[in-house]
C-alpha cells in the first residue's frame, strides 16, 4: 500500500511533469511503491545519504497513450539504456556523505548482487541517490558520477523534522522539482503549520521512522546533462492522475 500523502503528491508531480513534458528529452516510469520504499529507506539510513542501484523491466512499458501523452517536442530516441520502461527494482548499494556515497566499496563486484539480482546480474541500469535535509540538485561529484552510468541518474530530496545534525541546507543554484506544492499550500491555508526550530513549515506526511516530511523532491538527468522527465504510475501501470490527466 502506498500512503494516500504519498499518492497525493505523486499526482501534483505528474501534472506537473506533463505540463512542462517539452522541457524533457524523455522518459522514465517509477511505481509509486518503490518510490515509497526510496522514501522510507533515504530517512532509515539518516545521516547518511544512500546510493541505490535500480532496473528497469525489459518487458513493462507503459502503454502507447501514455507514452504519447508525455511525449516532448525535445525527444532524444534511444539516448540511454532503460529509456522508456518502467523501474521495477531497486537496492541499496552504498551510504555515506556527498562523497563517498559515490565510491563502491573496493571488494564490490557483480558477484555480490548475484543472488538477488538472478543470473543477469549486470551492472544497474539508473542509479539514485539521496539527498536528506538538501535539495534534489546535483553537486559536482553527482555530475561527475554521472558520466559512468547507462541510464540516468536521479536526485531524491528530503525535508524532514526533526533534522537531527543535519539543518536544512538550501545553498544551491538550480532547477527545482518539488512533489505536493500544492499539498503543501493547502496545508498552509488551513493554517495547519507548526513550530520547529523558529520556522513554520507545513508536515505533508509522516514516515514511519518518526519523521515530519515537509518537502520531497526529485529529479532525473542523463550525464549529457539533459534532463529527464519521472512519471510515477501506481499497480496498472497507470500515471498517478491518469483520469485528470487525459482531460486535459
Ligand atoms: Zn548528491
Amino acid at each position: 500500500m502506498v500512503e494516500q500523502w504519498l499518492e497525493k503528491i505523486m499526482t501534483s508531480y505528474n501534472h506537473d511533469s506533463f505540463e512542462a513534458r517539452d522541457s524533457y528529452a524523455a522518459q522514465v516510469y517509477m511505481p509509486g511503491k518503490l518510490f515509497q520504499d526510496l522514501v522510507w529507506w533515504a530517512l532509515q539510513a539518516l545521516p547518511d545519504e544512500i546510493l541505490v542501484g535500480l532496473d528497469i523491466d525489459a518487458n513493462r512499458k507503459p502503454n502507447k497513450d501514455i507514452e504519447n501523452l508525455f511525449l516532448s517536442e525535445q525527444q532524444v530516441e534511444g539516448l540511454f539504456q532503460g529509456q522508456g520502461f518502467v523501474i521495477s527494482e531497486a537496492h541499496i548499494v552504498n551510504r555515506g556523505d556527498s562523497y563517498s556515497v559515490h565510491h563502491l566499496p573496493e571488494d564490490w563486484t557483480d558477484d555480490i548482487f548475484a543472488p538477488s539480482r538472478g543470473a543477469r546480474a549486470g551492472r544497474f541500469t539508473h542509479w539514485l541517490h539521496t539527498h536528506p535535509n538538501a535539495p534534489a540538485i546535483p553537486s559536482g561529484a553527482d555530475a561527475d558520477a554521472s558520466q559512468e552510468t547507462s541510464g540516468i541518474d536521479l536526485i531524491l530530496g528530503l525535508r524532514f523534522s526533526p533534522s537531527g545534525p543535519l539543518p536544512w541546507f538550501d545553498d544551491v543554484e538550480g532547477k527545482r522539482r518539488i512533489l505536493g506544492k500544492e499539498a503543501a499550500l493547502e496545508n498552509k491555508q488551513q493554517a495547519k503549520r507548526r513550530l520547529f526550530g523558529g520556522t513554520q513549515l507545513p508536515v505533508i506526511g509522516m514516515a514511519p521512522s518518526g519523521h515530519m516530511i515537509h518537502e520531497v523532491q526529485l529529479i532525473a538527468f542523463h550525464k549529457t546533462g539533459l534532463g529527464i522527465n519521472v512519471i510515477f504510475i501506481d499497480d496498472q501501470d497507470l500515471p498517478y492522475g491518469w483520469d485528470s490527466l487525459i482531460v486535459q
